[in-house]
């Protein structure tokens, strides 16, 4: 399904976004990754980067699953199906100016949106639920939540009471899996079930109603019917008739409610704040909208129910596709009964279906295979590793025209910052060049970088370009001041190319902002992907200069970033890297120098330098050569991303370890490590970590501070030794 022309090539007309990874979201990317329609983006917002499939979730809870077999990598289907993901979360829709805001970043423009962000337990029905007790949904947050709970149980002297409120489907198989889990890990609790109905699941027929009654008796939950809990507090539950009862946790496994921001949209909404629409999944007061799964109300009332969700992807996939075309929609028809495979906590389920009812091992292991085929339709194999000494992916260029002056000035003045008096003409002074008035007895520092795109999402990239191209400012021990930025976008509509660099310039401001520099000016131009990069300029008194060079004998080396980031964006463009491993390397490169560069000035830094295309030994051996000194490295102290060293056993490399492995000839004396070790020395970084040298004896207390300040992987990797020849490394 991996497309088979890089996605730029097309020019991009019109937008799709797809908010929330939902059941029938990932059925719209399966979709259009199969049947793309030309011209069209599709861009996936999503909280969550790996999306749980309801069906396996009391499988999950009761230990028969692990994480990874109920839940479906969103990046890895993104990059196997040519669509864009991009983590957030949705705050507000505007539909008037057609864009969506998302939370703690740049908003995102559409021109077809369509909805399946779910539902979560309505909290807000209880008071006190918001502070009090764990919902079953989100479900990771649940789990996390749960096994801080089960943690504290140790401890407990007489078994807590847990109540789990809800008498659905979700309610029992959660009270079940529960019971399950602390029965096989011999904890003990004591589980109430409360429903406010006169009996448990209601739309189920007696039999099966009679069947999982006896499972609860028989697992020691106690039910109690005709409650309706109205309030909870630290220690007890308060009921609608004034009881109240103790507890020491409460699951709300409650009906399902709307997100707050359904209703401030405009869109059409049922009294309960679910999003109207029609037969078609689209927005019963809006064209260019649809919604599917838990957030959609159709028509005819449906359970809130992974089924649904997922049947209404297959119409939805197909309407959105016919929508973008201008052709004629498909309605929608709810089955009017599906078969429900209720787990019991053990590997055994009930069948449900209208007036037909089964149970045994039998059942579950039906379920089992009903459930992990549906995974597997979302699993997409990845692209082998690339043969050593084959050439990497085709790069294209060299058609860039100019973005239009127009949107460019339009885009900068809202990139304007407030006037400083060092920079006497800036963006908003709309001249042909910025002028900068250096401080006086300071040099000034600079340097530019410049790389095509390595995410789908431009924001990102220009946030975590940003702190690349402020490195090598920071590694020479320079107070940054001002940038100028240069950026190519994808051909495409005049809406979407704006949208893009919109969010290319937001996001390197962002970063800009954060550290004090001002942007004062730049040049864009149209390309065939997506490109960035910045001319930064810095100050820094002659004194406090660090040079390459500056290396001494007696000092420590230590790395602020953990290594990485290359093979896994090489397998993540081949589809071969997890999701979370992803989130992890970009979330460490979006993280900063300047606080790293205080500690290390603070702990007598003599010499530095920025880790990135070169490798963590392509860098080091630049010091070491200008230095004339050679160093000791620990190797298995250096520190590696999540998943990195996996992508390397695999075979992934980054299209530049080839080159970059002649450096691997300086080390001498190590005894054989394995391939991934050495590979990783040679990785190439975006926005890698400060490789810098302290005196021996202050570096344990550098390192302590700088992981305090939240550089986590912050280490130290080895020492300068004079007695080494210049420029090689030895083992320490
Ligand atoms: C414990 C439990 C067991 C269940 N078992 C079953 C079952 O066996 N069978 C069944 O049919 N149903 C079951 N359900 C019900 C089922 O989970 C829901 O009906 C189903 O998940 C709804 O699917 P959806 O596609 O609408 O949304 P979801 O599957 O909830 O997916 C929503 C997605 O949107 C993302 N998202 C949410 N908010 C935002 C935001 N603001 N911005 C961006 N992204 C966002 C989330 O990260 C998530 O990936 C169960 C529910 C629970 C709680």
């Amino acid at each position: 399904m991996k497309t088979a022309m890089p996605r730029a090539m097309t020019p991009i007309a019109r937008e799709l976004l797809l908010v929330g990874g939902g059941h029938a979201h990932v059925a719209v990317l399966r979709h259009f990754g199969r049947a793309p329609v030309p011209g069209v983006r599709v861009t996936l917002l999503s909280r969550d980067t790996h999306t749980p499939y309801s069906g396996m979730l009391p499988g999950l809870v009761a230990g028969h699953y692990s994480h990874e077999d109920c839940h479906i990598d969103l990046r890895r289907l993104c990059e196997a199906t040519g669509a864009r993901l991009i983590r957030g979360t949705l705050n507000s829709i505007d539909t008037v100016s057609r864009t969506a805001e998302v939370a703690e970043r740049s908003s995102l423009a559409w021109d077809m949106l369509s909805i399946n962000t779910g539902s979560a337990p309505a909290l807000d029905s209880i008071a006190g639920a918001r502070d009090h007790g764990i919902a079953l949904k989100p479900i990771d947050r649940f789990i996390s939540a749960w096994e801080t709970f089960e943690r504290s149980l140790t401890l407990a002297r007489s078994p807590p009471r847990v109540m789990v409120v809800g008498g659905g489907a979700a309610a029992v198989e959660m009270a079940l899996a529960l019971s399950w889990r602390l029965e096989q890990s011999r904890r003990a609790c004591r589980i109430t079930l409360l429903a406010a109905g006169e009996q448990l699941l209601e739309t189920h027929n007696p039999q099966v109603r009679r069947l999982l009654n006896g499972k609860l008796a028989a697992a020691g939950i106690d039910v109690r019917l005709g409650v309706r809990v109205t309030a909870v507090t630290a220690t007890q539950l308060e009921l609608a008739d004034g009881t109240q009862l103790g507890c020491d946790l409460a699951v709300w496994a409650i009906h399902a409610g709307a997100p707050s921001w359904t209703r401030t949209t405009g869109l059409a909404c049922d009294a309960a704040g679910f999003l109207a629409v029609d037969d078609t999944l689209r927005s019963v007061s809006n064209d260019g909208v649809f919604a599917a799964g838990d957030i959609a109300a159709l028509p005819v009332a449906v359970a809130k129910s992974g089924v649904y969700a997922v049947r209404e992807g297959q119409v939805l996939a197909h309407n959105l596709s016919q929508s973008l075309r201008g052709a004629p929609l498909r309605a929608y028809r709810p089955q009017r009964r599906f078969l429900s495979l209720l787990a019991t906590g053990p590997r055994h389920a009930v069948a449900s279906r209208g007036p037909l009812y089964a149970s045994g091992d039998w059942v579950w292991r039906w379920k089992d295979r009903i459930d992990r085929r549906f995974m597997a339709m979302y699993a997409l194999p990845p692209l082998p590793p690339a043969a050593p000494g084959t050439e990497p992916a085709m790069r294209c260029g060299g058609c860039a025209a100019k973005v239009g002056s127009e949107m460019l000035s339009g885009m900068l003045d809202r990139l304007a910052a407030a006037p400083r008096a060092d920079i006497p003409h800036g963006i908003a002074s709309g001249e042909d060049a910025a002028v900068i008035q250096p401080p006086a007895g300071q040099l000034l520092v600079q340097s530019v970088d410049y790389f095509r795109s390595f995410t789908d999402d431009p924001w990102l990239l220009g946030r975590i370009g940003a702190v690349h191209c402020l490195g090598d400012l920071h590694a020479m021990g320079a107070q940054p001041h001002s940038a100028l930025a240069i950026a190519t976008i994808p051909h495409g509509a005049p809406g979407i190319v704006r949208e893009t660099l919109d969010q290319l310039m937001l996001g390197a401001r962002s970063t800009l902002m954060a550290e004090s520099v001002t942007l004062a000016g730049g040049h864009s131009g149209e390309g065939a992907e997506l490109g960035f990069g910045l001319s930064v300029n810095g100050f820094v008194a002659p004194s406090a200069l660090l040079l390459k060079s500056a290396l001494q004998p007696g000092h420590a080396l230590i790395l602020t970033k953990a290594v990485g980031s290359g093979v896994l964006l090489a397998a993540n463009m081949a589809g071969a890297a997890r999701g979370d491993w992803i989130d992890a390397a970009l979330t460490a490169m979006q993280q900063g120098h300047a606080a790293a560069m205080k500690i290390l000035r603070e702990h007598g830094i003599s010499a530095c330098t920025d880790v990135t295309g070169f490798g963590l030994l392509g860098h080091l051996g630049e010091m070491l050569r200008a230095s004339g000194i050679g160093a000791r490295l620990d190797l298995l102290a250096i520190p590696s991303l999540r998943g990195a060293r996996e992508c390397l056993s695999m075979g992934y490399r980054s299209s530049l370890h080839g080159a970059n492995a002649a450096a691997l000839a300086a080390l001498e004396g190590f005894d054989p490590v394995d391939d991934a070790t050495l590979a990783l020395l040679v990785d190439p970084q975006t926005a890698g970590g400060l490789l810098a040298a302290v005196p021996e004896q202050r570096a344990e207390e550098c390192v302590s501070a700088l992981r305090a300040a939240g550089y986590g992987a912050a280490t130290v990797v080895g020492c300068t030794d004079a007695n080494l020849r210049p420029g090689r490394i030895g083992p320490r």
